[in-house]
This record gives structure tokens, C-alpha cells and sequence, in this order.
């Protein structure tokens, strides 16, 4: 359970609790692609993705990844992709360790979709990252349709007792309505689906969300937290609508045609939904990370950090914490 004094159950207060002391995740970019990219990352995608897809900012914002090095062309990791792995871990411990000290170590896959091969090159991937540092679980973040049985099974073997697996599944919105609008190129119930599977083999479950789509205010995400809430997963990762520029949502920016919210929307929308999510779902992200030159809207959104103070603050001032309304009987 949660802290007396904290309003809602962040991931840093989930992992020292868990391991009594701070956990940090190496993110990395195995040169996956997407099955709404195309395996060559060429294709649109959902609306507000750029050529880079998500990623943590120390890895940096190379050039787009060229159809010849994404794993969805070969059905064997080459040598210098497997340098290239081990060198985004090597730099990911540096980075973490000469910013935060001594901690334990989460290997995340985070960039496009990490189940995005065939199982058998999947498990040479996650073998081969494993084996190059002692991380002490797997997170690996991907989309409802790019997850079956026998790519959750193979994540599956690696749990062990002390040793924990974590899928980052994309829902966004439970409306199918606004995930046709986003192109998502999924279904809620599609969502369902790989969500049960995962469950069903003991894989811990992220739920990531977009709160500010086109098309959707309050009544819209309060639907789409109710939904959520009732599948208890482990952990939701929330975001605000971001635009990158050069993504296809840009131009409707550009033309006038998009309300991005703000950050005080944005913590109201917040607000909202911690109160009606479970009070031991953990909270892993409340907003985006677009690093500020490739982004287009919103402008002049607050540091992530000052956010969360905000976030912790008006639910102190407010007299209300995480699961206030939730209710388990739906
Ligand atoms: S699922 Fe992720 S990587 Fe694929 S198009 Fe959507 S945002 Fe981009």
C-alpha cells in the first residue's frame, strides 16, 4: 500500500519499497519497428508519432532509424547491432550511475514495439540485452496487436521468483471511436484480448494513456479510467497529448484545427483520474517527455518534475488521494 503522506503511488516509491532502494530502467532501442509503422518504420502510424518513437532523452534523438536496421528486416541479430545494444546499455548505466549514484537496474525496451519479431529473434534480443548487464526485471513496451500467446509465453520464461517481467501495453483511449481517429489501428477489445493473455501467464501489466485526444475532454477519459480501473492492471503510465513536429497531427496543429491541452488541463484531467484509479495501481508517468526541440505543442508545459509537485500538492490541498472514488465493485 501506498504511504500515509503520498497522494498517489508513483513508481520511485513502488521500487523502494519493493527493493529498499532506488531501481532505475535502461531504456533501449533494439531497432524494432512497428505493425502500424510497417516493418520498416516508413508508414504513418498513429497520429502523433515521429520518425523516432518513444524513447528516454539520455539515448538521444539519432536520425531515423533507415529500413536496413530495423528488426523487422532480419531474422538474426547482426554483430553490430548486438554492439549497438550492449553500447546503449553500457551508456545507460553511466548515465544513470554518475546521476543518481549506486541502484539496481530494469532493462526496458521502449522504443516502437518491443515484441515486434519473430519469437525466435525476440528471444535471441532479449538473451543477448539480458546478458549484458544484472538487471534485475524485464519491462518491454508494445501494442495490443503485436502481442500473441507465444511471444507472452516466451516473455514468461524469464520470470522467476525474484525476477519480474513487465509488458507496457498501449490503449490511449477505450473508445474506439477516437482510436480510429488516432489511426491506433487497434481496437479496444483487441486490447482486452492481449491484456488477458498476459495476465494469464503472470507478466505484470502497464496501461499507457493519452489524456487531451482529438475529440475527447472529461467525459471521454473518465470512461476510458473506468475501463481501466476495472482491469486492475499493475501500473498505468498516463501522458498529455504531445505534438512532435513532423508527426502527421502537426498540420492539423499547424492549421488551427487542435486543441492541445495545458498543463493546468492537463492536472485537471489528472487529478480526475487518480481519484478513480485503484489506490495499489502504480503510477509510472503523468506526462510526456518531448524533448522541447522537436516538439510542437504544447508549448511552455512545465519540467515533468515541477508537475508532479503540482500534482502532489492540489491533491494535499484538496484533501483527496489516489482511489478516493474508486470503487471495486465497478
Ligand atoms: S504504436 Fe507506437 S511506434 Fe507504433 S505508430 Fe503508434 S506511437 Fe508509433
Amino acid at each position: 500500500m501506498q504511504q500515509a503522506r503520498e497522494p498517489f503511488f508513483s513508481y520511485a516509491n513502488y521500487l523502494k519499497q519493493k527493493y529498499g532502494q532506488a531501481a532505475y530502467r535502461i531504456s533501449v532501442d533494439a531497432g524494432f519497428s512497428c505493425p502500424n509503422r510497417g516493418p520498416d518504420r516508413s508508414e504513418p502510424g498513429c497520429l502523433y508519432c515521429d520518425e523516432h518513437g518513444a524513447r528516454a532523452p539520455y539515448q538521444g534523438y539519432r536520425d531515423a532509424v533507415s529500413g536496413q536496421r530495423v528488426i523487422g528486416s532480419v531474422q538474426s541479430l547482426p554483430q553490430e547491432w548486438r554492439l549497438d545494444l550492449r553500447n546503449q546499455i553500457d551508456s545507460g548505466r553511466r548515465f544513470i550511475s554518475s546521476r543518481y549514484g549506486a541502484g539496481l537496474y530494469i532493462l526496458y525496451f521502449q522504443a516502437f514495439s518491443g515484441t515486434y519479431a519473430p519469437v525466435e529473434t525476440l528471444r535471441e534480443i532479449y538473451d543477448f540485452a539480458l546478458g549484458c548487464a544484472p538487471f534485475r526485471e524485464l519491462a518491454v513496451s508494445t501494442r495490443p496487436d503485436c502481442i500473441d500467446r507465444s511471444k507472452a509465453q516466451l516473455l514468461s520464461s524469464y520470470r522467476s521468483e525474484d525476477f519480474e517481467v513487465w509488458v507496457e501495453l498501449g490503449l490511449q483511449s477505450a473508445n474506439d471511436e477516437s482510436l480510429n481517429r488516432i489511426n491506433r489501428g487497434h481496437t479496444v477489445s483487441d486490447f482486452e484480448t492481449a491484456f488477458n493473455i498476459c495476465r494469464a501467464l503472470g507478466l505484470k501489466l502497464t496501461v499507457h494513456l493519452i489524456f487531451g485526444l482529438p475529440g475527447e475532454g472529461i467525459p471521454e477519459i473518465l470512461r476510458t479510467i473506468a475501463y481501466v480501473a476495472a482491469l486492475k492492471p499493475e501500473a498505468v503510465k498516463i501522458h498529455n497529448l504531445h505534438i512532435p513536429k513532423g508527426c502527421p497531427l502537426y498540420a492539423e496543429y499547424l492549421s488551427g484545427e487542435l486543441n492541445v491541452p495545458c498543463a493546468d488541463r492537463h492536472l485537471q484531467y489528472t487529478l480526475q483520474a487518480l481519484e478513480r484509479l485503484p489506490p495499489e495501481t502504480v503510477i509510472m508517468r503523468l506526462t510526456c517527455d518531448t524533448p522541447e526541440h522537436l516538439l510542437a505543442a504544447p508549448k511552455r508545459f512545465e519540467q515533468k518534475a515541477r508537475f508532479l509537485s503540482r500534482v502532489r500538492e492540489e491533491m494535499k490541498f484538496r484533501n483527496t488521494w489516489q482511489g478516493r472514488l474508486y470503487s471495486s465493485a465497478g
